[in-house]
């Protein structure tokens, strides 16, 4: 493994090419377009993997992941948040590079899109399906239908389909929720999609959230599916049932710092800087991550006799079954699983595999 010194990202390459490999395989099957969301692991040498397995069309977050994918060589990207018309200069510098898709969800914003747009865009409109974050409720059929006439009128805007995140799926009780949720988002989308389809507007239907498109046995009457975090899952995934503990494919390794004999406090250097302060309920404990401890040149199962149960901006604190602590020294290094891969991979500028390779992220502050 390599020496660790400091609160390193770790990347088990193996794992990686597994989550995707199954994702794209159970997406060619059902016969729907996977176009996954690289705003997980912002990596252009992880995005080669992806197409080394037939991707072509990926989902980024913001503009500057665009550009930054667009310099791969990806010419297919669909920019999932909606559009900030305060950036219409990058909009312009990608339209007249690659096939660019934007969020509308209003018939202000598409006005104003054709009007500073030097090239044509693929216009997705964003769908409400009871997450309540943006988008069109999908009943709101006047609204729907009066901003696919405003596209339709509109030269440089092409109406390509309708789309949602059913990040709801994300506090359901069981998996089986999950898989009814998803299965609602479908049903509630193509009702939206019959009512442009009276209009004469023949739109594509996009769904994407990991534990939706990870639990689901068939995707239902959807032609795309944008999930994201399945490249690297995490404790949140597991705890939800859409990943098992050993498909987690990213842990910050770091150093035992402390401990403290009275109460079996563990400390780490390994804090809110460098795992994001995101969390989950365990056993009614607030639990900011996991640990498993090293192996060979990574790590070995998930340990339930060890909780990270408080985080500052550097320090973690671990509370430890007796045997463990027993086991744990100061200066040795353990593995922390986190909450919410995505938040934890954007603190960093790369990764590290365990066999000891950087790869470089869109980031570079650390
Ligand atoms: N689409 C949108 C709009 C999102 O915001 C996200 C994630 O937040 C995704 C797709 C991917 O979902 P997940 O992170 O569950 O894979």
């Amino acid at each position: 493994m390599i020496d660790i010194v400091k609160p390193t990202l770790l990347l088990d390459e193996g794992k990686v090419r597994r989550n995707i490999d199954r994702m794209v395989s159970k997406a060619e099957k059902a016969g729907v377009q996977l176009r996954p969301h690289f705003k997980t692991h912002q990596s252009q040498e992880i995005g080669r993997w992806f197409r080394e397995r037939g991707i072509n069309q990926i989902t980024v977050s913001s503009l500057d992941m665009a550009s930054y994918f667009a310099a791969d060589g990806w010419d297919d990207i669909l920019v999932d948040f909606p559009v900030n018309l305060r950036q219409m200069d990058t909009i312009n510098a990608l339209a007249a590079q690659i096939t660019l898709g934007l969020l509308v969800e209003s018939v202000e914003t598409a006005v104003a899109l054709n009007n500073q747009l030097t090239h044509p865009v693929q216009v997705w409109l964003k769908i409400d399906v009871g997450y309540g974050r943006t988008g069109i409720p999908y009943n709101d059929a006047e609204t729907l239908g009066k901003l696919a006439r405003a596209i339709a009128a509109a030269p440089k805007l092409e109406l390509i389909g309708i789309l949602t995140h059913s990040g709801h799926t994300y506090s359901a009780a069981s998996p089986h929720k999950i898989v009814t949720l998803y299965h609602e988002s479908v049903v509630r989308l193509n009702t939206a999609r019959y009512r442009l389809q009276d209009e004469g507007h023949h739109v594509l239907v996009s769904i994407g959230d990991t534990p939706g498109c990870s639990l689901t046995g068939s995707f239902g009457q959807v032609d795309e599916i944008r999930p994201g975090n399945f490249v690297f899952y995490d404790l949140m995934q597991h705890q939800l049932g859409a990943c098992a503990a050993d498909d987690i494919a990213v842990a910050v390794a770091c150093p035992i710092v402390a401990k403290h004999e009275m109460d079996q406090r563990v400390i780490i250097y390994g804090g809110a800087v460098h795992l994001s302060k995101d969390m989950v309920m365990l056993d009614g404990q607030v639990c900011y991550g996991l640990i498993a401890l090293p192996d060979g040149d990574g790590w070995g199962v998930l340990r339930y006799d060890a909780m990270l149960v408080s985080l500052s901006q550097e320090h973690g604190l671990l509370r430890v079954h007796p045997i463990l602590f027993d086991q744990l020294q100061v200066g040795d290094v353990l593995m922390v699983l986190p909450v919410h891969s995505c938040l934890t991979a954007d603190l960093y500028g790369r990764y590290h595999t365990l066999t000891g390779q950087e790869i470089s992220k869109m980031r570079t502050n650390s």
